[in-house]
């Protein structure tokens, strides 16, 4: 059996797969990304890219591309029985993101532009993973091809093999299933748009029914039967078309349907997304029901915040405890969406009329407060997502309007340097490195310079060199050393002056979160807080920390009234 080595192997060309074998390109590490089919696969699936997805993507320099290819939703439609109950708009958050609305794109235009984007690496098709073998320091690989056999000796492995995946399997990882009805799915070919310009929910006592237009004169339907949840339709256009005039009482005007197939959702939750060496991503860590649309977006995240810390870790630049932060940071947000499309898709199966009639006037109630429609969509889009549990606490000075806590995302930010030229914050996040950024308190620019060289040379022990420096300065100067970026105060827009204060600096990750912020000039401030965020790992479990605090709290309740009693008594 021929055997050979790397430092990472990735199964599975899911889009998850992709997109961190993409991330990892921008370190020095060697990666085999192996997929068992034998040519890429047309089952079609994710459709909607919400907006954090959209900026991570950017930060691997994706964005534009798909932007080029999707369509893009600037509100969401709700029907109940032919009215509509609740349209959220996504237009509100152009003051905090570049991309104020959904992007609606069919999974294998995802892959073939991730597929193209890959400059290093190659698929390897037809490629199995069969057995895995840890021994705490490397991890074993058994992978067959046309019926031989390779040993691949990997640092790590990531499982981006869906939802069946065979490296969880392999690497013992337990996962809850649970089934739901039966979904009928189908691509097709339209003359005109099938939604209002935006992707619909319809719902009433006959089914569910979801559907999006695509790109090229294509849309995506999926139904629920309300009335045979559990009954699995032919996979035919007769029945594509039957249960449509079902639900919504029209006939479907469409040309061909280009895929229809029925399935059972099924939806899941891996207990733990790391054995040993052994990490997953994507719908092998967890899966959501297909018409809430959060799995790919959950997955694509999943890729970005493990890709830094496996790139740092394998080029030797961030000790190796960083990687505990991967499961402590993404397996809570994914319980987060689990519990919340759970939520999400019984409310919308509701069948008493009470319960209806609830339901409908809720989301009617929600429509009319402003702020309740938009944390929806804040928190539909991924941007309510921070991990403060793995980060240094804020401190005290630094506490006011508009600083971010440590843990919470930067929002991207316009930029322009002194040559004029604009630039967007998360443009210096695309290498794939941290970014220092330090804005001056006064003219003394030489004097911060000084301070960022030192800060940069006393941070190497932790971060190599994976940091880049940056200096926002009212005026430039003469002498100012190459490897500092620097741009113009002047320019600052309002939202990123309330981010840093005069004379303070803070460390953005290279997935945009902010690993601290700190008002002091010496590297003394920074040096518990870098060592805490590197190395306490396993205390970072954010739900361990709550039921800890709750249990707590609890103790001194009972502790209380335990007194309260023996005085009354
Ligand atoms: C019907 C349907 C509709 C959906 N709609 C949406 C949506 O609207 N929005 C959304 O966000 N998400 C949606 N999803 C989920 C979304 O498609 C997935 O999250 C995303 O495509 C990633 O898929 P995955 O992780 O399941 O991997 P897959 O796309 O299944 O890819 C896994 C890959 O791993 C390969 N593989 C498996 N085992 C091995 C092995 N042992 N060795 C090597 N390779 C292996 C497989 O061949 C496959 O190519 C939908 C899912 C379904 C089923």
């Amino acid at each position: 059996m021929v055997t050979s080595h790397t430092n990472i192997i990735i199964a599975g060309t899911s889009i998850e797969g992709l997109v961190l074998a993409r991330a990892l390109e921008r370190y020095d590490v060697n990666v085999r990304l192996l997929e068992e089919q034998k040519s890429p696969a047309h089952e079609p699936k994710a459709l909607l890219l919400y907006a954090r997805t959209l900026e991570v993507l950017e930060s691997i320099k994706l964005a534009k591309p798909l932007l080029e290819t999707g369509i893009a939703y600037h509100s969401l439609e709700f029907n109940y029985e032919g009215k509509q109950i609740f349209t959220p708009s996504f237009d509100f958050l152009k003051d905090e993101s570049p991309y104020p609305f959904v992007l609606s794109l069919a999974n294998c235009d995802v892959q073939r532009l991730l597929q193209r984007a890959l400059v290093k690496t190659s698929v390897e098709w037809g490629m199995r993973i069969t057995k895995l073998k840890q021994n705490g320091l490397k991890t074993e690989a058994i992978v067959e091809k046309n019926n031989m056999e390779e040993r691949i000796i990997a640092d790590y492995v990531v499982g981006a093999d869906g939802i069946d995946s065979v490296v969880r399997q392999l690497a013992s990882i337990k996962c809850k299933m649970d089934g739901g009805s039966e979904l009928m799915m189908a691509d097709v070919k339209t003359e005109q748009r099938l939604t209002n310009n935006a992707p619909s929910m319809m719902f009433n006592k006959k089914g569910i029914m979801f559907a999006a237009d695509l790109p090229g004169h294509q849309a995506r339907i999926m139904m629920v039967d309300r009335e045979e949840p559990y009954t699995r339709l032919e996979n035919t256009e007769a029945s594509l078309r039957g249960l449509y005039q079902k639900i919504t009482g029209l006939p479907l005007s469409m040309q061909t349907a280009v895929t229809v197939q029925s399935k059972q959702a099924v939806f899941h939750q891996a207990k733990e997304f790391r054995a040993g060496d052994v990490f997953l991503v994507g719908e092998a860590a967890h899966a959501h029901h297909p018409m809430t649309s959060q799995s790919v977006n959950l997955g694509i995240q999943d890729s970005i915040n493990l890709s830094w810390k496996l790139g740092m870790v394998c080029a030797r630049a961030c000790p190796e405890t960083l990687l505990k932060s991967y499961e402590a940071e993404r397996l809570p947000v994914a319980r987060k969406v689990n519990r919340t499309t759970d939520w999400t898709v019984r409310s919308l199966a509701v069948q008493k009329p009470i319960a209806v009639q609830a339901r409908n006037r809720t989301l009617k109630m929600v429509e009319m407060i402003e702020q309740l429609p938009e944390a929806f969509i804040r928190r539909l889009s991924h941007l309510s997502v921070r991990y403060r549990a793995s980060a240094p606490p804020l401190k005290e000075e630094l506490r006011r309007a508009g600083a971010l806590h440590p843990g919470d995302r930067v929002p991207d930010a316009a930029l322009t340097d002194f040559e004029n030229r604009k630039t967007r914050l998360y443009e210096h996040l695309q290498e794939g490195k941290f970014l220092f950024v330090m804005r001056t308190s006064g003219s003394r620019i030489d004097k911060e310079y000084a301070f960022i060289k030192r800060w940069i040379r006393k941070s190497a022990p932790y971060f190599g060199s994976m940091v880049q420096p940056a200096l926002v300065s009212p005026t430039p100067t003469m002498g100012q050393p190459d490897d500092i970026l620097c741009w113009s105060e002047r320019h600052l827009s309002r939202e990123f002056r309330q981010l840093i204060g005069p004379g303070e600096s803070m460390l953005i990750r290279p997935d945009g979160y902010l690993l601290f912020h700190s008002d002091a000039a010496g590297w003394s401030s920074w040096k518990d807080a870098v060592e805490l965020f590197l190395t306490a790992g396993a205390e970072w479990n954010l739900e361990e920390q709550e039921a800890r605090k709750w249990r707590q709290n609890f103790k001194s309740i009972s502790r209380k009234w335990k007194k309260q009693l023996t005085f009354s008594k």
